[in-house]
């Protein structure tokens, strides 16, 4: 099939209450990633209270923890849905609070646990300290090895079974600031406490989304045509190992 035959569709989840730190930014790079190929996109934003039905790629922002417990509730009833979701190969990305509930739970300091949807084998507990600066994390699965973003957390998370992180921090805190993980991944259910927003720095990240949603809905294996990324490249590289 030529790119220009080519559809993925986009849930996005709770924008309203989860677009911490404009995340908003990663639903416009996927877009116009797709609409510079040809490759139409079907957007749907999921509010309290809405169904969701069958989508390529499911996209959560971060939040501040009130945002994040009205969701919480929201995102559980939901769960066994996504879960049979992640089990056919949609695409999931969290960022920062998105992330967290992704996981088993979210324990913050003075209140009652937020349960999360554990589509990862993760869990999230609050930390003393926030976590808040420039990330540079070194991965092996795309060229460049680099993802770069700015992390604003306090919440540790923690990996378990066969989730597997993003990569190692080489600059910032990533998961916890203990064991150099950043990020996670189980089946293509990825998170991450990278903001920015992510994706404009990192186009090789967002093509590399693309082509699971693409495989996702089609069943093939896809190689996205190479865009001009001379800018984001450029951008992308005036970040790796930047600490300030
Ligand atoms: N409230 C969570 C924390 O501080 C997530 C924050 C965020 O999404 N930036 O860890």
């Amino acid at each position: 099939m030529e790119e220009k035959d080519l559809k993925i569709s986009i849930a996005h989840l709770y924008p309203k209450l989860l677009n911490l730190y404009g995340d908003m930014g990663n639903i416009i790079a996927l877009t116009k990633r797709c609409e510079w190929r040809g490759i139409t996109v079907e957007y749907d934003e999921i509010n309290i209270g809405d169904d969701i039905k069958d989508h390529d790629f499911y996209f959560i922002g971060g939040g501040q923890d009130k945002q994040q417990e009205d969701v919480a509730i929201e995102l559980y009833s939901h769960k066994d849905f996504l879960t049979s979701q992640r089990d056919d190969g949609a695409v999931f990305l969290g960022i920062c609070g998105g992330y967290q509930l992704f996981g088993h739970y979210y324990q913050p300091f003075d209140k009652d646990k937020l349960l999360g949807i554990s589509l990862l084998d993760a869990y999230t507990v609050a930390g003393k300290k926030r976590f808040i600066g420039n990330v540079t994390v070194d991965i092996d699965f795309l060229n460049p090895n680099t993802l770069v973003g700015f992390e604003n957390h306090s919440g540790l998370t923690y990996l378990q079974g066969d989730t597997r992180p993003l990569g190692s921090v080489a600059i910032g805190n990533g998961n916890n600031g203990e064991d150099k993980t950043e990020g996670a991944r189980f089946k293509n259910v990825f998170g991450t406490y990278l903001h920015g927003s992510l994706l404009p720095k990192n186009p090789h990240f967002a093509d590399y989304l693309i082509e699971l949603a693409l495989e996702k809905r089609y069943g093939d294996k896809f190689k996205l045509s190479p865009l001009n990324d001379d800018l984001e490249l450029m951008t992308h590289n005036s970040l790796v190992g930047k600490k300030y």
